[in-house]
């Protein structure tokens, strides 16, 4: 099973590159994206799920 290795490492659907994480400032919310500009997401801890962005 490799849900849980999944759930911690997470890859760019695109590059497969492995996301970066970022924590917001002023809002907290987590960020993790593609370190080449790929894909994106934001955990929103109001909505207790995480909102996708992929990009061309
Ligand atoms: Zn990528």
């Amino acid at each position: 099973m490799n849900i849980l290795k999944n759930f911690f490492i997470e890859k760019c659907p695109k590059c497969n590159d492995v996301l970066v994480n970022k924590t917001h400032t002023l809002t907290a919310q987590i960020i993790k994206f593609c370190p080449n500009g790929h894909y994106e997401k934001e955990f929103h801890p109001a909505l207790e799920s995480y909102i996708e962005t992929k990009k061309a």
